[in-house]
């Protein structure tokens, strides 16, 4: 993957049955043969990979995942994130369409790096796989895989050799694609889900996945760690739009300034110029999180995740702003 760091995919997902119902027509496409998407007639925006709506979910990971998992095995650290307002394809991006549905097409990101990664593993048998599973709500972390502490907050370190860790944040081991599914479902009961005017079950926390690889070298006795972080990023659309106030203003302020502080992050790293530029990574809690695997030697790719239907076009834009300024 050479000097690129951060790489930019663009899912726009189908037309949902309700939304064809309702006659909403389509306001954004991929032009044909490109990586590029257009926004009603006339706004183009460039990214490294984009997919519409009959894009599969393997052709996305293969295309787009696959890599990553690749480097991970090789050692590097990388953070896949999925970016995009309520309602436009994250989760399903990230876990599929169904839960448990490991084999069938539907099968998301992560159960295919969980496949992939054993599959890869399987001749090095001297290496274990943890997962732990973290929601941010708020600036406060929550261990989604604690049931009875999920209320304790956690704490972000960085150890002397500059890694990340979530203090306190269980750490379960996996043997199979199979068992990695069946603890983030335990870990998705936990997550933080409420009511808003725009979706029902609108996500207003980050959840974040981290699969810690850790290899054993028997021949001169080291030791390499590395890790993938996938990030459910909470819905991008503004406090204006969802009508909110209250208690779910302040929390569309803190979604506000951790997606503000990725994006800068990002923007930072991309920088063509940026040797020796400052990466604000402590403005808020998820960049701290996911430093260690953003930038540096890490890599990153950001999914960004659009509804084609002309009622969101507003966010649409802004969605492809955030994205393209990412490259
Ligand atoms: P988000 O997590 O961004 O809020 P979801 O992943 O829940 O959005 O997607 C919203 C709806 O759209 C769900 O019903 C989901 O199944 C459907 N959906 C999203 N992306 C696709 C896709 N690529 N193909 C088919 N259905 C999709
Ligand atoms: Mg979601």
């Amino acid at each position: 993957m050479g000097e690129v760091c951060v790489r930019v995919a663009v899912r726009i997902r189908p037309l949902l049955p309700k939304e064809v119902l309702h006659n909403h027509q389509v306001c954004v496409r991929v032009v044909p043969d490109s990586a590029q998407v257009m926004l009603g007639s006339d706004r183009t925006f460039s990214f490294d990979h984009a997919f519409g709506p009959t894009a599969s979910q393997d052709q996305f990971y293969e295309s787009c995942v696959k890599p990553l998992v690749a480097s991970l095995v090789d050692g590097y650290n990388a953070t896949v994130f999925a970016y995009g307002q309520t309602g436009s394809g994250k989760t399903y991006t990230l876990c599929g369409g169904h839960v448990a549905s490991l084999v069938e097409e539907e099968s998301g990101i992560i159960g295919q790096v969980a496949a992939d990664l054993f599959v890869l593993l399987g001749e090095r048998r001297a290496a274990d796989v943890r997962v732990s599973y973290v929601e941010l709500y708020r600036e406060e972390l929550r261990d989604l895989l604690e049931l009875h502490t999920a209320h304790r907050e956690l704490h972000i370190r960085e150890d002397d050799r500059g890694n990340t860790v979530v203090v306190g944040a269980r750490e379960t081991v996996i043997t199979s694609a199979e068992e990695l599914q069946s603890v983030l479902e335990a870990g998705n009961a936990l997550r933080h889900t409420g009511p808003t005017q725009m979706n029902e079950r609108s996500s207003r926390s980050h959840a974040i996945v981290t699969v810690q690889l850790t290899q054993h070298n028997h021949n001169d006795g080291s030791v390499r760690s590395s890790k993938l972080h996938l990030v459910d990023l909470a819905g991008s659309e503004r406090a204006a739009r969802t009508g909110n106030t209250g208690l779910r203003l302040k929390e569309s302020v803190h979604i506000n300034t951790g997606l503000l502080a990725l994006g800068n992050v990002i923007r930072a790293l991309s920088d063509p110029h940026r040797r020796g530029n400052h990466v604000p990574y402590r403005d808020a809690k998820i960049t701290r999180l996911l430093r260690d695997s953003l930038g540096g030697s890490a890599h990153t790719l950001m999914v960004a995740c659009v509804s084609p239907s002309h009622h969101n076009v507003t966010e649409t834009l802004s969605v492809l702003q955030f994205a393209s300024r990412a490259r």
